[in-house]
């Protein structure tokens, strides 16, 4: 299994800038670079990182996505005179030349390139690159919008040439709309490109038609472009982790992709004059987290926007700390996505209905039609006149992310030790007395609590909860002999010594505790038969027709599950598994991998004695960090998981708001945006 994390840069590439006046090019600067680079450095990231040299894009390459004639025209730049470079880069539009800008240009393809070359050898296991000029707005004969030619565009035809890769995502979460990626792959049913840009109906550039939702894909390749338009300034991480749990990853864990490459562009985080979004830079960490179970956990990023000299190279080390397996900061106080976000989202689900089985369930609106009013072009009515100063916002700088020491302890019984990695700290704690468990396990008899091994089971689980909770051990996985009481114990002591919220997330079919009203418990129980009526609203059942139907428990946990979990902000995270449950080993560990994103990666597995060994290695390699084994093509999940999981959560919506998917209940203005409106007018 491929380990490691690339980083791709030189100084060469700030080595080209603005030569002229231009209200609108001026934010593209080589200090974008500089910071972004330093910060990773004071950081400590750039050492734990794998360098890789840049490389000069050779004609073969840039031409795998633009044509001869533009190629050639942009070749002659490095010979011209200042006035030539204006004069050549008018027709282009928000673009400029500079003679080294080609040298610079062919840096970042090959930068991208080599990103590539050593994801899909296996050097490193995912990457970025820094680089300058960004790529995703060139087109085939085209500069614009302050890019000359399309990395992104270079590197996925690059990966399907050279390395025979059958399906690329590309997920552009730069807050422009990437339309040279659109036109490059719209009809290409291999390459999945996904934007979410800003656009207030069209009012904010490229005012593009084709960026609304309803630009789907042409032809074969009719349902791989997904737009997800903001149509309002102002979002935040609500906004952006509810498209990601209800449109992204339920279609790119369908689709299945061989490779993820990111167009990363930091222009949609806090601050950045072009976004005017409010996401703050934590939030990259989360998304970067949310793909790396994609694809083997091969994943290319490549630096394209961000103007914000602050939380540009913020959000870059987010994501490098994430890429590098890093605990990922907690995010509190998440509520419910805003009005018009939950507008677009249900637009894009009903217009992907017809491509997608993980939106066959969503009902068209009553008389649908497309929402978006395509008002006469006012380009900057909404949004910064050019040269306008944006308002100074500020927001707390990222903690730090300090993984404990330990990352992953294993209590596992004589026999099992070697099925694990050797990098799994193994824990033998001193058994608990019959008297300690009962007081935890009150209603129990101490004639039960006799069993040797039980009571060991006990004392491991204490101790790895107290580590945990001390910040020593960062998760830990425990092979049980009776993991209904063990389970019941381990609740017990980590409400009784964590000030924290728990959450359980159970595979079984008996509910192993007692869910109290005051809230520090959530469990959320996957099972086949049906469920007791819940006592707590922080008692969830899920009942699936059988685990063996991977989509529908896929669909569970993306739409349903991870929702419920960022919403409730756990401090730790327990995970069991009953006997027999049926559970695939790849199922399993994208439920690991997954909520690993949650309380800062602190989760206990409990597993019953007895289950494979297959299963005990994945789900250690899993706590380890090691990316989820894909769950292959998936069918069709079955309707009665996909009505139950809908129905749940149709009914839990009001209380937890990034459960929703539709515009018409609970508006929320973007917050940090009526702050703004009432700064404009007191
Ligand atoms: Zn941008």
């Amino acid at each position: 299994m491929a380990s490691g994390t690339a980083l791709i840069y030189d100084e060469e590439m700030t080595r080209y800038k603005l030569l002229w006046v231009d209200p609108i090019c001026k934010i593209e600067v080589p200090e974008r670079l500089v910071v972004s680079y330093a910060a990773l450095q004071k950081a400590g990231l750039t050492q734990r990182c794998v360098a890789l040299p840049v490389r000069e894009a050779t004609d073969e390459d840039i031409l795998l996505a633009h044509s001869t004639e533009y190629l050639e025209a942009v070749k002659k730049t490095p010979y011209m005179t200042l006035e030539e470079l204006m004069t050549f880069a008018v027709p282009y539009g928000d673009v400029y030349f500079h003679p080294n800008i080609y040298h610079c240009a062919k840096l970042a393809i090959g930068a991208t390139l080599n990103l590539v070359d050593a994801v899909m050898t296996g050097k490193v296991r995912n990457g970025i690159a820094l680089v300058r000029p960004p790529g995703h707005h060139s087109q085939r004969s085209t500069a614009n919008g302050f890019c000359i030619f399309n990395n992104v565009a270079i590197g996925t035809l690059y990966a399907k040439k050279k390395y025979n890769v059958r399906r690329v995502l590309i997920v552009d979460w730069d807050i422009h709309h990437g339309q040279g990626l659109q036109y490059c792959f719209e009809e290409d049913p291999d390459v999945l490109y996904f934007s979410w840009h800003r656009y207030e109906h069209q009012k904010f550039w490229p005012n593009l038609r084709e960026s609304d939702y309803d630009s789907v894909g042409k032809g074969r390749g009719a349902g791989f472009n997904i737009n997800l338009p903001w149509n309002k300034v102002g979002m935040d991480s609500n906004d952006y982790l509810s498209v990601f749990f209800h449109v992204l990853l339920p279609v790119a864990y369908e689709f299945n992709p061989e490779l993820v490459m990111l167009s990363a562009g930091f222009d949609s985080a806090i601050g950045d004059p072009e976004g005017e979004m409010c996401a703050t830079p934590e939030i990259f960490g989360h998304l970067t987290h949310l793909l790396m179970s994609l694809a083997g956990g091969r994943l290319c990023a490549v630096l394209e926007g961000g103007y914000n000299l602050t939380s540009l190279p913020q959000s870059v080390c987010q994501t490098v700390q994430t890429l590098l397996g890093d605990p990922v900061s907690r995010i509190s106080g998440l509520s419910s996505p805003s009005k018009s976000a939950l507008e677009s989202i249900q637009s894009v689900r009903s217009v992907h209905q017809q491509y997608w089985a993980c939106f066959k369930h969503v009902a068209a609106k009553p008389g649908y039609e497309p929402h978006t009013k395509h008002s006469k072009l006012e380009a900057g009515q909404d949004g910064l006149q050019p040269g306008e100063e944006t308002k100074e916002i500020s927001w707390p700088e990222p903690l730090l992310r300090l993984p404990p020491p330990t990352r992953t302890a294993v209590a596992l019984p004589a026999g099992l030790e070697d099925s694990v990695p050797e990098s799994c700290k193994r824990v033998t704690e001193t058994l608990l007395t019959p008297e300690e468990a009962a007081e935890k396990l009150g209603n129990l008899n101490i004639q039960d609590l006799k069993n040797k091994d039980l009571l060991q089971s006990l004392g491991n689980v204490q101790s790895l909860v107290d580590k945990i909770e001390k910040k020593q051990v960062r998760n830990g996985l425990l092979l049980v002999p009776d993991l209904r009481k063990t389970l019941a114990f381990a609740v017990q002591h980590a409400l009784i010594s964590l000030t924290d919220r728990v959450l359980l997330v159970f595979l079984g079919n008996e509910a192993p505790v007692e869910v109290r009203v005051d809230g520090k418990l959530m469990l959320v129980q996957f099972c086949s038969t049906e469920p007791h009526e819940p006592k707590s609203k922080h008692h969830i059942p899920v009942m699936m027709k059988g685990f063996g139907d991977v989509p529908g428990f896929l669909h569970a946990v993306l739409t349903l599950l991870l929702p419920l979990a960022y919403g409730y902000d756990p401090g730790l995270i327990l995970v069991a598994m009953g006997k027999g449950s049926g559970m695939g080993v790849a199922a399993w560990t994208q439920l690991t991998s997954l909520l690993q994103g949650l309380a800062e990666g602190q989760m206990l597995v409990l597993m019953q004695q007895g289950d494979e060994e297959e299963t005990i290695r994945t789900t250690a390699a899993s706590l380890l960090g090691e990316p989820a084994q894909s769950l292959g093509t998936l069918g069709d999940p079955l309707p009665e998981s996909m009505d139950a999981v809908e129905k749940l959560r149709l009914k839990l919506e009001t209380q937890w708001g990034l459960l929703q998917t539709r515009g018409q209940n609970l508006p929320r203005e973007p917050e940090c945006l009526e702050q703004r409106k009432e700064e404009v007018d007191p």
